[in-house]
């Protein structure tokens, strides 16, 4: 073997791969020039998860009322299977983002005939006697206004306790949430505990039934998110504002 043939044969795959990085370089740049660098696969989005960022601070209430600690809010002797669900140290369910998007897709009706969701004030994180958490909304109307179902579902209890007065539990289709309706004037006529109601229907009044101020009747609504065995009695209250936001 000659001198430069040798030479050559050393040389040539070093001068190929100058070459083939070249013409990768030089395509990498033309890509780019060109604009098709955008047609080109990218790393994915990351979806954000958390609260929105406009979700509504505590701010006074209209008046001042004293509500009732629904006794759905009392824990139980909850120690069964979990399942999936995700439960806190007291075997309750825990609130999650899920839930509040869940419920925002279902559109739920606002409960008081003739009040608009944007009409809607918050009052979850109130304070009630002065320590407990309100955990409820309150919405004012003239006594005598139908109190309509949310959605459809279904009668749970019928309940006459000392601060809540006349009181709804109604269970939703999916069996996930109770919708709880206080301070009723009275029911409507024939309704029963295990009916079967429809979104809209008029299951009560507005009145002052319990602790409510004689003269501020109102509505008192809450949810809950059920524990494992779906007791009407034993859930995590959410903030229901937050639904129609
Ligand atoms: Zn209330």
């Amino acid at each position: 073997m000659t001198l430069p043939r040798k030479f050559a044969e050393q040389i040539a795959p070093w001068v190929l791969m100058i070459v083939l990085a070249t013409v990768w370089w030089g395509g990498a740049r033309l890509v780019r020039w060109s604009g098709l660098s955008g047609l080109l696969p990218s790393a994915p989005a990351v979806a954000h998860v958390g609260p929105r960022s406009d979700a509504p601070s505590s701010v006074p209430p209209p008046v001042a009322v004293r509500d009732p600690l629904p006794a759905a809010a009392t824990r139980g002797d909850a120690d069964e299977d979990a399942g999936d669900e995700l439960l806190s140290a007291g075997g309750l369910p825990v609130i999650t983002f899920h839930d509040i998007t869940n419920l925002r897709h279902r559109a739920l009706t606002v409960p008081v005939e003739g009040t608009s969701p944007a009409a809607l004030v918050p009052s979850y994180r109130d304070t009630r006697d002065g320590e407990r958490r309100h955990e409820a909304m309150d919405i004012l109307a003239d006594r005598g206004t139908p109190v309509v179902a949310v959605e459809d579902g279904r009668i749970a209890k019928l309940f006459d306790s000392k601060n809540g007065g006349l009181t709804i539990y109604q269970i939703d289709p999916a069996e996930q949430f109770a919708y709880y309706y206080a301070h009723l004037d009275r029911y409507a006529a024939a309704l029963g505990e295990g009916d079967r109601v429809h979104r809209g229907q008029t299951i009560g009044y507005v009145g002052t039934t319990g602790n409510a101020p004689p003269g501020t009747p109102h509505l008192h609504f809450a949810i809950f998110k059920l524990g494992p065995d779906r007791k009407w009695w034993e859930g995590t209250p959410l903030d229901p504002y937050v639904v129609w936001r």
